[in-house]
């Protein structure tokens, strides 16, 4: 696996992360000891590189692998919605504690749309530099659907890195296009600004031709590296051939074109909407009293399951 230099960090990270999402209670829901099992078998391929969020509820998985696997040049970037400077610090001693490390790679403001919401989270975003001053994280940023985002995060010298929503297609970027996108990507990248994308498959939609599709992402000059979910050790190894634009074998392209993830509503969903105003891309709707799924739409980003009151949003 080859490794590179995020932007202007000094965080040398492999090319391709490790997305936690998936092996997590929004997704597959593994149990620790068979998450941190996978997480192993990651590390032991040559990525060092791995992302969650406070949202994901995968501390307990990446804690338990950090802990035996004993390694110390593990980059773990997390990100939270929190808006303000004591929340923030709250949430990254959290994530500190529930990792069992007293410092990390990267801090991001979860999920910005645009300036006005970059401006909006100041106050975190001012605890997150000084938590890297202080030697707490190295570098600091923000996650992203939005081209918007990217051009106003580019601007502000304070902002190490980015990790923005990518594919070839497009699917999943709310305001435009990959061409767009891209586009912004290369000024921030131009400017020093680490990039490591994600979606490459756009949640799922792109694993017919999931080698192409990963390789577009690889080969873009202005992404560092890439964050793909993974839940099995036969998806690392595929994703891991890919990037080296080998091919795997038939049985285990089947195998893994006929296990597709996808979003399913319980039977007592109580119709109230939550999820449906969540969702940026139009893939749920209230049909007769309850949410109904589209999964022609859906990219898997799991926002709209945190919203539901009934615990009734699950991905398979
Ligand atoms: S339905 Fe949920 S998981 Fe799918 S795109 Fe919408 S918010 Fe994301
Ligand atoms: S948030 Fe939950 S209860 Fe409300 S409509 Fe969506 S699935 Fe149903």
């Amino acid at each position: 696996m080859d490794h590179v230099l995020l932007g202007n960090t000094n965080l040398e990270v492999s090319k391709i992360c490790f997305g936690s999402l998936t092996i997590g209670p929004n997704q597959k829901n593994l149990s620790v000891k068979k998450g941190a099992r996978i997480i192993l078998d990651a590390f032991d391929s040559g990525i060092n590189f791995i992302d969650t969020a406070k949202s994901y509820g995968t501390y307990p998985y990446i804690k338990e692998a950090l802990k035996i696997s004993k390694r110390d040049d593990i980059i773990v970037a997390s990100k939270s919605y929190a808006y303000t400077y004591d929340d923030m610090e709250k949430d990254l001693h959290n994530c500190l504690r529930s990792l069992g490390i007293n410092e990390m790679g990267i801090f991001l403001l979860h999920e910005q749309e645009s300036e006005h919401t970059i401006r909006g989270h100041g106050p975190a975003l001012e605890y997150l530099i000084n938590a890297r001053e202080r030697g707490y994280i190295q570098a600091v940023g923000i996650s992203t659907h939005t081209v918007r985002a990217v051009k106003a995060a580019a601007k502000i010298p304070e902002i190490d890195v980015i990790h923005p929503l990518i594919n070839v297609k497009g699917i999943g970027i709310k305001d435009g296009g990959s061409g767009e996108m891209l586009a912004a990507l290369k000024v921030a990248h131009d400017k020093g600004k680490g990039i490591y994308a994600m979606k490459p498959y756009a949640g799922g939609h792109l694993i017919p031709s999931a080698k192409k599709a990963l390789r577009w992402v690889l080969n873009q000059r202005c992404i560092d590296s890439v964050a793909v979910g993974m839940q099995s050790t036969e998806e690392i190894m595929a994703n891991i051939a890919w990037s080296k634009n080998q091919d795997v074998s038939q049985e285990l392209r089947d195998r893994l074109r006929a296990s597709p993830r996808i979003l399913k509503v319980s039977s007592w969903c109580e119709g109230c909407g939550n999820c449906v105003e969540r969702c940026s891309t139009g893939a749920l709707e209230i049909i007769e009293g309850r949410a109904v799924a589209d999964n022609e739409r859906c990219v898997l980003c799991s926002y709209c399951i945190s919203e539901c009151p009934e615990f009734c949003i699950k991905i398979y």
